[in-house]
């Protein structure tokens, strides 16, 4: 213990030693101290919550407080003179109060996110006083008498040390409180050993200031061993920073991992939000997401008095093009169709996806019918040029129904089905187009559903029959075989024709029942006539897409044809080339079950369907119907459509194939067709198809010929 003589200039006065050990410890307390209270001032800066906040401000203030105090404190207690010193133990704890308070108000004030130049100064002097008040009152605490004489100047001066150092203090935890600065540690320990030799020097400028008069008492005194007071409040000093670092420490790690969590938490809700309400080929907006936008665009139009315009729009045959070139193009198209629609719109139109090949547009503050018709017009030339897809060009059309808000209806539900209305009507009328909605549509709507309940009657009401229309053969002129066509007589709605019923039929899964029935009708048909004693040919029986996904397809049908005694080769079964196309195992499986019961097959709306003759080959198909729009376009007029056909028949040829002309309607078209070597030939022209009396007369006359 070495001692240091001061303020020997006043012989008059009491030779003051210092214990060097406890002045280095109390700075290392100033140190620890300043350390502490400078992670404590990131971590309070970084709670958002006010309660946390204010439980870390208080904590942090009373550790910090303690640390400054206890500096104090072991600095006086280095302190010694010639006679028994002690310290009343009231004033003591008040001093540590005042610390206490100026350490919350300090720690308050550098985690807030701006600290003014103005600010800074009026805090630092505060704190600086608030310090000296401290050191002050703890000095008073030994109850001098004669009280300490103080040294002025030297008060002023420690006091301005006080400011300085706090002022310093104050801007550096500032600076220091953002976590994310780098080397953060290492800069915080600097700053600590900066601001704790700061404190320390104010204390000690605080003592050099303080003269104690020979024949003083300290009134304080007491028996206690002050150098066992002295390791007491450094070690709970020491321990108490010490805890409160870790605590620190610990909490900004829970803190941080608890964010990690709650981020990913927040962004695997945002992934679950956003597939909940798009769609996920396209990512456009899905049903649920579109009608809420179009409530929110009736909310709008009521409040700004304006009209709203929504687009249902269906590609024409999206379904042929799906089934005959596979999923993944169907895909791609669909997404060039999603990228064409947003592109023509502006940011705030939304277009959606219903799912399948149906898109809706909303455009909001629509002014009036004819702004409405121009969206329309730009919509569909969308579908004017091909879509580039793979190296193939593929174009496809749209058929659009257009309601308009308030006008069509005043409620997501009204406005989206009739818009579906309007855009039914288009594909009734001939597809390729756009339509407003008008009131008369909905009656279309009652129709399907009246249709759809009256199907589940029809076989047990019989209102179910066949025509049969012959095909002829080209080359000899005689009736070669005749196709059956489904009709219904509607108790209410009279004569249905089929192209109405049978998409109804399909979607309800009831076309099964009612195909089966055809086959039974024709078997019978075929029984009876041939007990009549009367010639009969091969009759051809469409068949839906739908049956090709039942399993008992084949069976059913040999079960039907050996109950009523029906040679196998008398029928044939008609698909359409989609179906053909529809690569899936079920598919090709039945078409072979099919074909290996002795039945043969024809391909329907050939033409249609984008699919390569050679691809059909390996069904070994007996015949090749021609699309009625291909024998449509034949004219003399129109080569183009004269060559298509006459190469599909070369080809079919070359692949044992014969083809068959439907929907010859003129004499011009029939000797087109001769002149290519059609085999068959099926239209009005020749025969329509026929009431099945009138047919097996017709069959029956030897005369039966053309020419
Ligand atoms: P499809 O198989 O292409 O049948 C030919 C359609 O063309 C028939 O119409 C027939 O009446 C009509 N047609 C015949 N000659 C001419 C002509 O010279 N000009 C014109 N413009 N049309 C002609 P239909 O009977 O209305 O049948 C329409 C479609 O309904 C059929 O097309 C077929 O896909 C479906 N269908 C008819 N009967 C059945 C059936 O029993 N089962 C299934 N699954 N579908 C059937
Ligand atoms: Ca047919
Ligand atoms: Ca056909």
């Amino acid at each position: 213990m070495a001692s240091v003589p001061i303020a020997s200039h006043h012989s008059y006065m009491l030779q003051a030693t210092y214990n060097n050990l406890l002045v280095f410890t109390s700075i290392l307390i100033a140190t620890l101290a300043s350390y502490t209270t400078l992670n404590l001032a990131g971590r309070i800066s970084t709670l958002e919550k006010k309660l946390h906040r204010t439980f870390w401000l208080i904590g942090g203030a009373c550790a910090m407080g303690l640390g400054i105090w206890s500096m104090h404190f072991v600095g006086m207690l280095a302190f010694s003179l010639p006679i028994p010193l002690g310290y009343d133990i009231a004033i003591t704890f008040y001093s540590l109060v005042i610390a206490v308070g100026v350490s919350y108000f300090a720690l308050d004030l550098v985690t807030r996110n701006i600290l003014s130049f103005v600010k800074l100064a009026i805090s630092g002097t505060l704190m600086g006083l608030g310090i000296a008040a401290m050191h002050y009152s703890g000095m008073l605490a030994m109850r001098m008498s004669p009280a300490i004489e103080y040294d002025i100047p030297i008060v002023l001066l420690s006091v301005g040390v006080a400011i300085a150092a706090s002022t310093a203090a104050l801007w550096i935890a500032f600076t220091l409180r953002l976590n994310h600065l780098r080397f953060l540690w290492l800069r915080r320990v600097g700053a600590a050993i900066v601001m704790g030799f700061a404190i320390a020097g104010m204390h000690y400028t605080g003592m050099a200031a303080a003269n104690f008069p020979i024949g003083a008492i300290c009134r304080a005194a007491s028996g206690l061993s002050l150098n066992w007071l002295a390791i007491t409040i450094i070690v709970v000093t020491i321990n108490v920073l010490t805890v409160t670092l870790v605590l620190s420490i610990l909490d900004s790690r829970l803190e941080h991992r608890t964010n990690v969590f709650t981020q990913s938490l927040k962004r695997a809700n945002e992934t679950l939000q956003y597939q909940a309400t798009h769609d996920a080929l396209t990512g456009l907006p899905n049903r649920y997401l579109l009608s809420e936008r179009i409530q929110h665009a009736i909310d709008i139009a009521d409040r700004s008095k304006m009209r709203f315009a929504l687009y249902f729009i269906d590609l024409d045959r999206f379904k042929a093009i799906n089934d005959s070139l596979g999923h993944n193009i169907g895909d791609q198209l669909l997404k060039g169709v999603a990228n064409r629609l947003s592109a023509t719109l502006r940011k705030e139109d939304t277009v959606a996806r219903l799912g399948g090949d149906e898109f809706v547009v909303l455009i909001e503050e629509v002014a009036d019918v004819a702004t409405a018709a121009h969206t329309a017009e730009k919509l569909f030339n969308c579908f004017q040029s091909e879509f580039d897809l793979d190296d193939t060009g593929i174009s496809i059309l749209s058929s659009i129904g257009i309601s308009l808000y308030p006008e069509n209806g005043v409620t997501s539900d009204a406005l989206l089905s009739h818009a579906d209305a309007a855009m039914y009507e288009v594909k009734v009328s001939g597809r390729n187009n756009y339509r407003f909605f008008e009131a008369a549509m909905n009656i279309a709507n009652l129709r399907t559903v009246e249709i759809q309940q009256g199907l589940r009657a029809a076989i047990k009401n019989d209102q179910f029959f066949l025509h049969y229309q012959p095909k002829w053969n080209c080359s000899n002129g005689t009736i070669s075989g005749a196709e059956a066509l489904l009709r219904w007589r509607h108790p209410k709605l009279g004569l249905v024709s089929p192209v109405e019923f049978i998409p109804i039929a399909e979607q309800s899964g009831q076309i099964i029942a009612i195909d089966h029935w055809v086959v039974e009708q024709v078997c019978r048909q075929l029984g009876e006539w041939s007990a009549a004693g009367l010639a009969t040919i091969r009759i051809a029986v469409n068949l839906s897409q739908v049956n090709f996904r039942s399993n008992s397809l084949v069976e059913d049908i040999t079960r039907t044809t050996d109950k009523f005694g029906v040679a196998r080769n008398m029928l044939m079964f008609e698909i359409t080339e989609s179906v053909a196309m529809q690569n899936t195992e079920e598919t090709m499986k039945t078409i072979e079950k099919l074909q290996k019961a002795g039945f043969d097959l024809a391909i329907d709306d050939f033409g249609t369907g984008f699919s390569s003759l050679s691809y059909l080959q390996q069904f070994a198909v007996r015949q090749l119907k021609v699309d009625r729009m291909f024998v449509n376009r034949l004219s003399t007029t129109d080569p183009k459509a004269s060559s298509v056909v006459s190469a599909i028949v070369n080809l079919a040829h070359s692949l044992n194939m014969q083809v068959v002309a439907e929907g010859v309607e003129t004499e011009a078209q029939l000797a087109l067709l001769k002149g290519m070597e059609c085999d068959e030939m099926q239209g009005y022209l020749l025969s329509k198809p026929l009431e099945s009396h009138d047919f097996i007369k017709l069959v029956n006359r030897a005369d039966a010929l053309i020419a």
